[in-house]
């Protein structure tokens, strides 16, 4: 079986191909600046197939980058399908799928109008998204599609995890409350947790940290997700690339009447310009960052130990919640390369039985346990793979 996986964003979409029975990644691109002229890179995975690296090819719109993508992977040439019949289904990554989606779902039209409905949670996303699975509709009737979304797999928080301390009809009328994100790699890591762990997923207290650009801390109990860092928008929990993280609601007040900031100038600063980059004033790249704070670059180096701490924290947090924990996971960009921040956040957990092996997390990218033998509660290092958790979704549920 072959599902292509499709993630459509405002000017651009990512896609691959591969078979979730295997974990076979047949073939992967990208088409960017669609609506501006067109730019198309194929990566077929297949030996003696030829790659093209950012080629011109006219998008008007996300139906003619759908087009190109499926006229590369069926081309006869360089191609890793016969035709297109063997697209069995495509699955779309949507951002979020509010209280409505507590799991991914075949689309058909009352899926598309709830997902437009969770528009005005996720303007910048989920509209794009839609346009992503109208333009895939429209060139391959017939094929089932399936949505798989960001926030499904927090919807299993328990109220006292999602329920913010505010008038309590803002959540009743409003919808607002915690949803959390990166749903669909925090599920990936924990699955894949337990099938490193040899135990059922249901026995398993996780906390799955995931440590990229955008960074959230899940608690995992049972399979479940039962809390996790990002809130209503991914802009809490801890501090990322560019994102302020957790922060007292009052200094918003408190800096928009000192430089006269409306509140969009004032999210684009909490959004864009804070985090390590805002920290550091260096880079949103934890690399740059490492080789700053190496340099001696001090406010580099608080950036990092900013955010190491601030992800401590949340596991100590997300230990007291589930009364335990026995194994922490760690991935991303972050969490799969950077031995020394794996390092730093797991040190001082001694008390609660992590005891790190400095030799095994020497590695990067790699399924691994990273804890010493004796350790009581494991350290996992888990590449994340949301394409391939997605394409088990989707073939799961159109099987
Ligand atoms: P992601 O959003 O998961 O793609 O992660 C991006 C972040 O991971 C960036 O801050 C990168 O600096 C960081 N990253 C990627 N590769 C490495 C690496 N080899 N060593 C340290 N950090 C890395």
């Amino acid at each position: 079986m072959n599902v292509l996986v499709i993630n459509a964003g405002s000017s651009s979409l990512k896609y691959q191909l591969l078979n979730p029975e295997t974990g076979d990644l047949l073939a992967k691109g990208l088409c960017e600046r669609i609506g501006i002229d067109g730019k198309f890179t194929y990566k077929p995975q297949l030996p003696g197939k030829e790659k093209l690296d950012a080629v011109d090819v006219a998008m008007p719109t996300h139906s003619e980058a759908i087009k190109a993508v499926l006229d590369a992977l069926a081309d006869p040439k360089n191609g890793v399908v016969a035709s297109m019949k063997e697209i069995d289904a495509v699955g779309h990554r949507v951002v979020h799928g509010g209280e409505k989606f507590a799991a991914s779902v075949v689309i058909n039209e009352d899926v598309m109008r709830a997902i437009e409905e969770c528009n005005p949670l996720a303007p910048l996303h989920n509209p794009a998204n839609i346009i992503g699975i109208k333009a895939c509709q429209e060139l391959m009737p017939g094929v089932p599609m399936v949505a798989v979304f960001d926030t499904a797999f927090h919807q299993t928080m328990p109220p006292v995890a999602y329920t913010y301390a505010l008038p309590y009809e803002y959540y009743e009328k409003d919808k607002v409350r915690r949803y959390g994100f990166h749903g669909t790699s925090h599920k990936y890591v924990a699955q894949r947790a337990a099938d490193m762990l040899g135990k059922p997923v249901e026995n398993l207290k996780l906390i799955s940290c995931h440590l990229g650009n955008g960074s959230s801390v899940t608690a995992v109990n049972g399979g479940k997700s039962v809390d996790t860092s990002m809130g209503f928008t991914p802009l809490a929990g801890v501090p990322m690339g560019t994102r302020s993280g957790d922060l007292d609601a009052g200094i918003l007040e408190y800096l928009m009447n000192k430089y006269g900031m409306n509140i969009t100038e004032m999210l684009t600063v909490l959004n864009k310009k804070s985090g390590v980059q805002g920290v550091s004033g260096v880079s949103s790249d934890f690399r740059d960052l490492g080789s700053a704070a190496a340099e001696g670059n001090s406010r580099a180096a608080l950036a990092i130990d900013m955010f190491n701490y601030n992800v401590k924290k949340y596991i100590g947090a997300y230990a007291a919640a589930m009364g335990g924990v026995d194994a922490i996971i760690f991935t991303a960009g972050v969490g799969e390369n950077d031995a020394n921040q794996r390092m730093a956040i797991a040190s001082g957990l001694e008390f609660m039985g992590v005891k790190m092996d400095e030799d095994a997390n020497k590695v990067r990218g790699e399924e691994r346990v990273i804890s010493a033998a004796d350790s009581k509660v494991k350290v996992l290092l888990i590449p994340t793979n949301e394409e391939l958790m997605i394409a088990m979704d989707t073939a799961a549920l159109v099987k």
